[in-house]
């Protein structure tokens, strides 16, 4: 190990460990050939070229700038630091005891210079000159300067996040950590901060102790959300991809570089006459002026009344084969223009004809869109492009880095049986893995394939392996939809507004977790789906009892709890509608239920001034809910395992919980079925009959199960049907 102490090294700007090192190679980075490679005396390291990283790291992120530290010592005392965080197999790091064993991530080593920075400059501020002065007074000091927000009159108002004091004690952390690699300036050998606490103990973080901090979409938000989205995908997205065609190509006629193009130093008057005959032939408007141009030629003294005003004359120019549009030469044009507006008028160049649609309320067929400008045609193209983030991003969970890293080609389509269909996508797992990522792919719906398919079509520059939405700020992007959805524009085309509330990925994602974490089996899908082991494992959350894991199930069987006994609740109310349960289970929970009702009616008689309210009837369906479980066509009232039928067939009988995958819920004495079932039952039926419609006279045995399959789906709809009717007939 080349180490030296501070004090005993005359100091020439140059590290005892580190000198002339070559940083990426140190860090095990890759650069393309030829791209210049930072080395350690560089008081800038460019990682922009860096082979693998990540499409959602930004660019300032790539840039490590150590000149923002003033002092030459302490810029030294960063680059080292840093240094060591990256390549923490360097034969003067690793036997540092305290030292980080695994390289850090370019962007926590660019938060931990940051911090740094941000440590020497208040330093300085406190007239601290060495780091040898710091001492735990100096720590608790810069802590408390991180932690509170005070006002003008130095009065604390408020305490920044634990995150920011998290940092705020690392960088005390580290100084000690690495102190004896430290070439120019130290720590005290004896300086042991917070008796030498981690900084996420110093910080309070409250990782693991509390409920999972991202919450679930509102789902006020989410549902107009994403039926505004799915709308924008399906109605709109043909129109905006041919849209967003049209916008190329005119940028490329229209830009003053376009080929062919020549410069005039006289009026254009035979180039002009021609092109507004044309005009006048094919009874086009002409190209209209956006509103801020305009708003410029008022300010340069342009009548209002003026019938020119509006008029795009550049355009034209570039259309006549001219460059540029010179003011000059109105003198000699303006005849023949006023004549054409008289004749023809003026109009917004986009979507002029634009083909009709139903509206979202189904309530009028109207154009899809009004006549645009070129800017807001951009933007509604850009709507659309957000609609498909939103879809993808609700219904596939995936997270940012993923979705950053999605490849034009990505989709993969695959039919493993016949007449079904399987939509996978291909991107990269990118939190918790090696430099580069991992490739991956994600099962996900239709509707999110034809998100990716549109998101491809709306492409600038469409070639296979170009990065689908590349760095994206989604917070922003949702803002530009939400205000869009609730503009004029969108109540045009009949959405409903989206009320306030947050939504980011996180949040998507969360949602999607805990929707598919209700299925049956549906933590471990979920677990699955959003690729949670490995980050699991990377994160050691598997071996921490209440740690995120054990916080989502609790979470989970609180609110399946509670959805338990909602539904208990409505199926009492129907029963005491006179909508009774049909099924093998239907007497034993009619019986119940008429129990409770007695109980309430004697808890009246006895109390009459007792209020009968849904708390009491909740406290005494609680226990019938807790052993509610959902099949996709049944209730299981699972009370006792030995009548399972699904058990039974199992082999194994003693079971705590049913195995709903094996249900029968027509043969099994614990099951029920409502009318919330019955179109499962009916569309059964009606599947189950063309299939048998198609068979051939010589699969005898497939027709005889099918013709089973079918007479119990009808046997189920009668009795649905039936038991709903029973008790309207018996009242009335
Ligand atoms: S067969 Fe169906 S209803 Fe019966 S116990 Fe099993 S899952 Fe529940």
């Amino acid at each position: 190990m080349t180490t030296a102490p501070a004090a005993a090294v005359a100091f020439d700007g140059r590290s005892v460990v580190f000198a002339g090192a070559d940083v990426c190679r140190e860090a095990g980075f890759t650069l393309p050939q030829g791209t210049g490679r930072p080395v350690f005396e560089d008081d800038v390291w460019d990682f922009t070229d860096v082979v693998g990283l990540p499409v959602q790291l930004p660019l300032c992120t790539r840039r490590f700038d150590f000149t923002e530290i003033t002092d030459e010592r302490w810029r030294l005392v960063g680059k080292e630091l840093v240094l060591a965080m990256l390549a923490p197999r360097h034969s003067a790091v690793a036997p540092l005891p305290r030292a980080h064993r695994t390289a850090l991530h370019l962007r926590s080593c660019a938060g931990h210079l940051d911090e740094l920075i941000r440590f020497c400059r208040w330093l300085s501020e406190q007239g601290v000159s060495s780091l040898a002065q710091i001492d735990t007074r100096i720590c608790d000091a810069y802590m408390a300067h991180r932690r509170y927000i005070l006002d003008e009159h130095d009065a604390v108002v408020g305490e920044n996040s634990p995150g920011t004091r998290r940092r705020a004690a690392q960088v005390v952390v580290d100084l000690v950590n690495y102190r004896e690699l430290f070439t120019a300036d130290r720590v005290p050998a004896d300086l042991r901060p917070w008796g030498g606490a981690t900084a996420s103990a110093i910080a309070e973080m409250p990782s693991g102790r509390t409920e999972n901090k991202t919450q679930p979409v509102d789902n006020a938000v989410m549902q107009p959300m994403l039926a505004a989205a799915l709308f924008l995908m399906s109605s709109l997205g043909p129109h905006a991809v041919e849209l967003a065609r049209q916008i190329r190509e005119t940028d490329k006629l229209s830009t003053r570089k376009a080929p062919g193009l020549r410069a005039v130093h006289v009026a254009p008057v035979p180039e002009f006459t021609e092109l507004l005959n044309e005009y006048r032939d094919t009874c086009t408007p002409l190209p209209m002026l956006a509103d801020h141009h305009v708003a410029d030629r008022l300010a340069n003294g342009w009548s209002a009344d003026d019938p020119l005003l509006a008029v795009a004359t550049g355009v034209l120019a570039r259309q006549a084969g001219i460059t540029q549009f010179e003011t000059r030469w109105m003198r000699h044009l303006r005849g023949p223009l006023e004549n054409a507006v008289a004749s023809v008028g003026v109009k917004e160049v986009f979507a002029r004809d634009a083909a009709d649609i139903t509206t979202a309320d189904t309530s009028s067929v109207l154009p899809w869109t009004k006549p645009l400008h070129r800017m807001q045609a951009v933007a509604l193209v850009g709507i659309v492009r957000t609609a498909a983030m939103i879809v993808l991003a609700a219904a596939s969970g995936m997270r940012a880095s993923e979705l950053m890293e999605l490849r034009i080609g990505c989709r993969r389509l695959e039919e493993p049986v016949p007449g079904l269909t399987r939509y996978r996508l291909a991107s990269k797992v990118v939190k918790g893995q090696p430099l580069g990522g991992t490739d991956d792919e994600w099962v996900v719906i239709e509707p999110v394939y034809r998100a990716v398919e549109l998101a491809e079509d709306l492409h600038d520059d469409r070639q296979e392996g170009a990065l689908l939405f590349g760095r994206f700020a989604f917070s922003v992007r949702y803002k530009w939809f939400r205000n869009w959805v609730n503009s004029p524009a969108g109540r045009r085309i009949g959405l409903a507004p989206i009320p306030d509330g947050q939504v980011n990925l996180r949040r998507l994602r969360r949602t999607l977790a805990l929707e598919m974490a209700y299925r049956p089996g549906g933590v471990l899908a979920s677990k699955l789906h959003l690729k949670h082991i490995a980050v699991a494992t990377t994160e050691g959350y598997a071996s921490r009892p209440g740690g995120a894991q054990a916080e989502l199930l609790a979470e989970v069987n609180k609110h399946e709890s509670d959805r338990n006994l909602a539904l208990v609740l409505g199926e009492f109310r129907n029963y005491q509608e006179g909508i009774l349960p049909a099924g093998p289970g239907a007497r034993s929970l009619t019986e119940f239920f008429a129990g409770i009702d007695a109980q309430l009616d004697a808890a009246s008689a006895a109390a009459p001034k007792t209020q009968r309210n849904d708390r009491d009837v909740l406290n005494l369906l609680t226990k019938r809910a807790n052993v509610l479980h959902l099949g996709a066509a049944n209730y299981c009232w699972f009370t006792d395992p030995s009548r399972a039928l699904c058990l039974k067939l199992a082999g194994t009988p003693t079971a705590d919980r049913p195995l709903i995958g094996m249900c029968d819920s027509a043969r099994c004495p614990q099951a029920t079925h409502h009318p919330g079932h019955r179109p499962v039952w009916a569309e059964h039926a009606d599947r189950t009959k063309i299939f048998l419609g198609q068979l051939g006279a010589t699969r005898k045995t497939e027709r005889t199960r099918l013709q089973a399959d079918f007479d119990r789906a009808i046997r189920v709809v009668a009795e649905i049907d039936a038991a709903g009717a029973t008790m309207d007939e018996e009242s009335s």
